[in-house]
């Protein structure tokens, strides 16, 4: 081949430039050695082999765990003119036998594989006198009992090294932990291979955690900020949780569905297809959701509950704006969620297992308390720190304002101590606010002299005071009975008056959708223009029986109709428009863009 990395990104990609380690990753690839690539979900991942796939002779083997998966990588590298096929269980036998005689006719650019069928004797025999370009192990954390996703069938891949030593490797994960990593090389026997952590950060995330008082209008709010048709994805601890919350958005008019384990399969593919086909604006889901699929136009996730560890919530998070298109994670953050997932946690009956999960979920909480640059504590966590505040995260966008709050807090401190340290927050906010009730009244707490000294301030803001006093160790809450809020010995000194503290005022109001934006990723678009596009682009898509993105992204579309190319040439300088797709797609953009242009409204949105 003549071409060369950067030729062929922009050729069949349509792409202008490789992304931090992409090319890098590929020279090796290509240069035979093998590479260990860790990046989280949307940072480019798929590209790494794709390119040196097409520079190198023979067919390049793809394993990767789920057929949904496989299915959509191959949609859209046909899409792009690649020649891709899958080789797995769905397929019918007359496919599979034409998909095996391309594979020995050579006519095959890349083969997606489940790890089984690789593995098997068979197949491996076809291989032997074959040419193979390289193979590439997706989701290789797999293949680790340490990983959250153990897949006994990937325990054979380890055998791959020893068979084709000659033929290079590449494994890719977006997993964090270092334990997980060595355990990835050591089982597919990769100690000789480069090895890249990238792309953790992902700026065009905004990260926003919210205080959790009324959730479900909470939600509602963040989902009418935004523009309509928007896709999205509410992550909820309990299929309970996911039913009632998919209802009542479905009742509100918003195109929602639930999806957890609980469903059928049937059921839960119908999800799932539909929300690639942008027929479902929101799929309210348990953890359960995600891992199957690959929509880069996903514009926010929703945690509705607390996350169980900062893995989850960054790899749940990483799946809104794979495009690059600005995209935001909520999080609505209850201090009650805590002592939910504690109590799962200490549910468990492995002591070793509880402390590490117990830990994380202390770095989670920690997170959501953070009111410094959320950015910086999550890459923190990864170990890829930023040396600067990021300006699109909560904190950054709206920052807590601070004051003197002694007064304050020594009456708190007092009512909990008046109270006899036996109740928790909800009733100590009661007597300070000098609430008129039966179990006021009954329990005598009408007469104690803090009674009422802070019926000027909200129950909210006092809440948060107490959490702070929590956070800060001035207060304890004995989740074991009923989060009791209890002096600690900290609290002897503010109470003497012999030290002065500073609180956070709490930030009520939510950071609006959109109000500050990065220039670096927001551009113009007319919205007019954009979803006569998109209505094109869901057209074809169906005609051709693919996801709208597999067509092009949302990134793509939008700077179509920024850009408003009038010709073939001006079409291909859009970033994602490939030679293929041009040669596809293109007339019937530009003749969209030019009824447009013209005043010429589209035949039918
Ligand atoms: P991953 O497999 O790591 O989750 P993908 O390989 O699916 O991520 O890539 C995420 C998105 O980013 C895709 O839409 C892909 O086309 C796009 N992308 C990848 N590399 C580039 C690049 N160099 N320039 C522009 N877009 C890219
Ligand atoms: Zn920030």
């Amino acid at each position: 081949m003549t071409e060369n990395p950067q030729q062929t990104l922009l050729r069949v990609f349509g792409y202008k430039s490789f992304r931090q380690p992409q090319e890098e990753i590929i020279e090796g690839l290509i240069a035979g050695r093998d590479v260990f690539v860790i990046m989280p979900t949307g940072g480019g991942k798929s590209l790494c082999y794709q390119i040196p796939a097409l520079h190198r002779a023979g067919v390049a083997i793809v394993v990767s765990p789920l057929i949904s998966l496989m299915k959509d990588q191959v949609d859209a590298l046909q899409a792009n003119g690649v020649r891709a096929e899958c080789y797995n269980s769905s397929l019918t036998e007359a496919k599979a036998r034409q998909v095996l005689a391309q594979l020995h006719d050579g006519t095959l650019d890349l083969l997606y594989v489940a790890p089984e069928r690789l593995m098997s004797d068979a197949f491996l025999e076809r291989l032997q006198d074959m040419a193979i370009a390289l193979f590439a192990i997706d989701e290789a954390h797999c293949v680790s009992q340490w990983g959250h996703d153990f897949r006994p069938e990937y325990v054979q891949l380890g055998r791959l090294r020893q068979l084709f030593p000659r033929i290079p490797l590449i494994a890719l994960t977006a997993t964090a932990d270092s334990q997980t990593r060595q355990d990835i090389i050591e089982r597919l026997g990769l100690q000789k291979a480069a090895c890249y952590v990238a792309g953790f950060d992902r700026p065009n995330i905004r990260y926003l955690v919210t205080e959790k008082h009324k959730p479900f209008d909470q939600l509602r709010m963040f989902l009418s900020s935004r523009q309509p048709g928007e896709p999205g994805i509410v992550y909820a601890l309990s299929r309970k949780r996911v039913e009632e919350v998919a209802a009542r958005l479905v009742q509100s008019g918003i195109a929602a569905a639930p999806y957890h384990a609980g469903l059928a399969d049937r059921e839960r593919s119908q999800v799932q297809e539909a929300f690639q086909k942008d027929e479902l604006q929101v799929v309210v889901a348990t953890v359960a959701f995600g891992m199957g699929i690959d929509k880069s136009n996903i514009r926010y996730v929703v945690h509705y509950d607390l996350p169980k560890n900062i893995e989850s919530y960054y790899q749940e998070t990483g799946r809104a704006g794979r495009d690059g298109l600005p995209a935001e994670a909520l999080l609505l953050f209850g201090y009650g969620d805590i002592a939910i997932a504690r109590g799962l946690i200490e549910n468990g009956t492995n002591e070793e297992q509880k402390r590490i999960e117990l830990h994380k979920l202390n770095a989670m909480v920690g997170f959501a308390e953070a009111v410094t640059c959320r950015r910086r504590v999550l890459l923190g966590y990864f170990g890829a720190s930023l040396d600067h505040d990021c300006g699109n995260c909560d904190v950054c966008l709206d920052p807590p304002e601070r004051y003197d709050a002694t007064v304050e807090a020594q009456k708190a401190l007092s009512c909990v101590y008046r109270v006899g340290q036996r109740f928790g927050m909800g009733h100590v906010i009661d007597v300070l606010r000098g609430a008129d009730n039966q179990r006021i009244r009954s329990l005598g707490h009408d007469r104690l002299s803090t009674y009422g000294i802070g019926r000027d301030m909200s129950a909210d803001l006092w809440g948060s005071i107490i959490r702070q006093l929590v956070h800060l160790g001035y207060l304890e809450q004995d989740l074991a009975s009923y989060s009791v809020l209890k002096l600690t010995t900290a609290a002897r000194g503010l109470l003497r008056g012999e030290e002065r503290l500073v609180l956070a005022r709490p930030r009520h109001k939510q950071v609006p959708a959109k109000k500050v934006g990065r220039d670096k990723v927001e551009r113009p678009r007319d919205e007019g223009l954009f979803q006569a596009l998109r209505a094109l682009r869901k057209r074809l898509a169906d005609e051709a029986g693919v996801p709208p993105f597999v067509v092009f992204s949302d990134a793509t579309l939008t700077e179509m109709a920024a850009a408003r190319p009038v010709d073939a040439e001006g079409l291909l300088a859009v970033s994602g428009v490939g030679v293929h797709k041009l040669g596809r797609y293109g007339e019937e953009f530009l003749t969209v863009l030019q009824e447009y242009a013209a005043g010429i409204a589209p035949a039918s949105a």
